[in-house]
Parts: structure tokens; C-alpha cells; sequence
């Protein structure tokens, strides 16, 4: 297929990866985060840890939509579509997030609840107009990428006056996630995050342009690499990650050109602007409560906004202790430290939200046989 199968070459992969072993200075380590979902994936899949010299480590991020959304906003999800009777919209991954008291809002659809995966917010709002006597909730999660076509299903809400449509808003935001990363210190655990540069991520990119992650190399003199979700792009951008360490450099560069600029995709930004403001702080699986993280509607859009329609009251709750999920997410443990992955949980039975989604790190290394690591 054009444009895919040029960017799966094994021989060229091969190349890129001598390239790389060529490249590595002796006695030097070099630990790169891949901060997006689909760059954990697109390296499991493909084997790419593999090709690496050993020393070079791939450090997995907290760029997976459902990974990173905390128990407490299923919670809230579940409550609507239980409690209080409404139909709740949400994206097929988000149904098998693990939940308060055993639940996900797969499970609550099975006591009952009227839960309904959609593949657009277009599916939403169809549904909504097609049952005016209802309540309908668009669960709303994931980060720069899946935003603005959430702000475009408000403002397309607004302009036929559906009276009967709102959003639970969980969009988080990329940058404000990499700033938390970098200050973050893992001492007291014993395992430091000790990260010489990003491979940032192509989606989200996409919306946002490179210009966002310029305070990575400016405030922090890291590197950070944007790249596209093929092997070949993962690898050209380790290359490239690892050329600005040896030169002392610290700079974004954009490896993914055929879809990312620097100033990124003006028009989703301004949708989103015009739809939706900072919120002062959002809890974050993993990273905790991160200040100025995710994003809420504006009052000029509050009639659209299920928490204060519903007047909902978010409650945060512990994750399950057997689950490392928290620790994977900022960096400091991988999969495999899970004393219960691919035993007690599995892509089917998920105790933890980083084994639901083929973007979460222990389904990715379940999945494509990283599990084997194990014995
Ligand atoms: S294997 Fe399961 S329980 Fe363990 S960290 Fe991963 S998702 Fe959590």
C-alpha cells in the first residue's frame, strides 16, 4: 500500500538499525521515551526493541487515552449510566476500563445500562437526535487528537439546539503530561527516570504542531524527536534522538514532516479554543493530579457539559495495589515488573487499565509475545 509499505521495509529497518549500533558511543546508555500509545504498539508489534543495541533503552510513556484515565472518572461515567438513566456514547476501548467495585462500563451495560460504542461523535449526536425523549452523555476521553472532533459535535449540538446532549469532558493535554514527566523523580522507588530525549508523538502532533514541545529542549535540554507510527519512522527518529545526545544538542526535530509543521493544524486548534478552556487540575492514572492538564468546557458551552448538568462530583480512587499500571505510565517500571501480568491479567481479563487498549504498554508486550522477556 502506498505510503505504508515503504515505511515497513525489513531491509531498510535493518539498515537503520546499524546505523543506530554504529552510532552509539561506547560505554555511553541512552534511554529514550516514546510518550505516545501508539509507539509502544507500533515497537512491540514490530519487534523494534530487538534490532537495538543493548545499549539503547525504550522507556514507555503515558500517551494511552484509556490507560491514563483514572478509576474515579469511569466512576463517573457509570453512575450516569446506571444511576441516573441516561444513554452514555464512549469509544470501544473505554468499555473495558476497570472500574470501582469490579466494575467497567462493559460490566454496567450487562446490569442493565444503556451503553453504546460509537466510532465517531457524529455516532452521538445521531443518537441523540433519534431519541429526543433521552439524556444522551458523550464520554469523552483521549488527547490532542480525539479533541476537536468532541468540540465540533458541541458546537453542531449548539447550532440544532439538542437540548438532550452533553459531554463528560476528559480530554488531557500532551505537553502539560512531558512537564510532569521531567519533574517527576523516582529516587524513593529506587528506579529514576533518567531520560535523555522524547520520540513525541505523530496524532496529537498532527493538531498541535512541534511548537509545544520546544520548552522540552529549551527548559530541560532534552531532545525530542517527532515521528510517524511506522517502524521505519521509530527508527529514523532514534537515530536521530541518539545523533543530538552525542552532539550535546538539544533541539525538536520533526521526522514525521509528511504530517506534522510546526505550527500544527490551525483550524482543530481554534475549534478547540473556542469550545473548551483550561481546567486548574485533573487526576491523571499514574502521574496523579497534574495542574493545568486537561481541558473543560467554557461557560459559554456549560449547558453542554454533563458535570454540571448532572452536577457530578469527581471522588479519586486507589487503583487495584496488585497493578503497576501508575509506575509503567511515568516511566519507572515496565510490563514485565508486574508480578500479575499475563497471569491474573490479560487483554482479556484486564485488572489494570495499561492491559485494555492495544496502545497500553502491558497489552502491547502481552500481545505481540514480549512476555516471553519474562522466562
Ligand atoms: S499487567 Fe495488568 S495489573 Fe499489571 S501493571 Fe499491567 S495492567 Fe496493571
Amino acid at each position: 500500500m502506498k505510503y505504508i509499505d515503504e515505511f515497513r521495509d525489513g531491509a531498510l529497518a535493518q539498515t537503520l538499525a546499524a546505523k543506530i549500533a554504529r552510532a552509539v558511543e561506547p560505554g555511553r546508555g541512552y534511554s529514550f521515551m516514546e510518550f505516545c500509545g501508539g509507539h509502544t504498539h507500533a515497537i512491540s508489534r514490530y519487534g523494534l526493541a530487538d534490532l537495538l543495541p543493548p545499549a539503547l533503552r525504550l522507556i514507555h510513556g503515558p500517551g494511552c487515552p484509556v490507560c491514563v484515565l483514572p478509576i474515579g472518572r469511569v466512576d463517573l461515567a457509570i453512575d450516569l449510566a446506571l444511576s441516573r438513566g441516561v444513554i452514555l456514547c464512549t469509544y470501544g476501548d473505554t468499555l473495558r476500563v476497570p472500574a470501582s467495585d469490579g466494575l467497567s462500563l462493559m460490566k454496567a451495560r450487562s446490569r442493565g445500562a444503556d451503553i453504546r460504542m460509537v466510532y465517531s461523535t457524529l455516532d452521538a449526536l445521531e443518537i441523540a437526535r433519534d431519541q429526543p425523549q433521552r439524556e444522551v452523555v458523550f464520554f469523552a476521553i483521549g488527547f490532542e487528537t480525539t479533541t476537536p472532533p468532541t468540540a465540533l459535535a458541541i458546537q453542531q449540538a449548539e447550532r440544532e439546539q439538542l437540548a438532550n446532549f452533553s459531554v463528560l469532558c476528559c480530554h488531557v493535554l500532551t505537553p502539560a503530561a512531558m512537564r510532569t514527566i521531567l519533574d517527576t523523580t523516582e529516587a524513593s522507588e529506587g528506579g529514576a527516570v533518567a531520560l535523555d530525549g522524547f520520540i513525541g508523538p505523530a496524532h496529537v502532533s498532527a493538531v498541535i504542531g512541534t511548537r509545544p514541545y520546544e520548552f522540552v529542549a529549551a527548559e530541560y535540554a532534552k531532545p525530542v524527536v517527532i515521528a510517524g507510527f511506522e517502524p521505519l519512522d521509530v527508527m529514523q527518529a532514534i537515530l536521530m534522538l541518539v545523533q543530538q545526545v552525542n552532539a550535546g544538542r538539544a533541539e525538536v526535530e520533526n521526522e514525521f514532516a509528511r504530517a506534522v509543521s510546526r505550527e500544527g493544524n490551525l483550524k482543530a486548534q481554534q475549534r478547540m479554543a473556542e469550545v473548551f478552556e483550561l481546567r486548574s487540575e485533573f487526576e491523571w492514572r499514574g502521574l496523579g493530579v497534574v495542574p493545568y492538564s486537561a481541558l473543560k468546557l467554557r461557560e459559554s458551552y456549560a449547558a453542554f457539559d454533563a458535570e454540571r448538568r448532572f452536577k457530578l462530583a469527581y471522588r479519586a480512587v486507589p487503583d487495584n495495589p496488585a497493578c503497576e499500571c501508575a509506575a509503567i505510565l511515568r516511566g519507572a517500571k515496565r510490563p514485565q515488573d508486574c508480578r500479575i501480568f499475563g497471569t491474573a491479567c490479560t487483554p482479556e481479563f484486564p485488572v489494570g487499565s495499561c492491559m485494555v487498549s492495544s496502545e497500553g504498554a502491558c497489552a502491547a508486550h502481552y500481545s505481540y509475545g514480549r512476555h516471553r522477556d519474562l522466562h
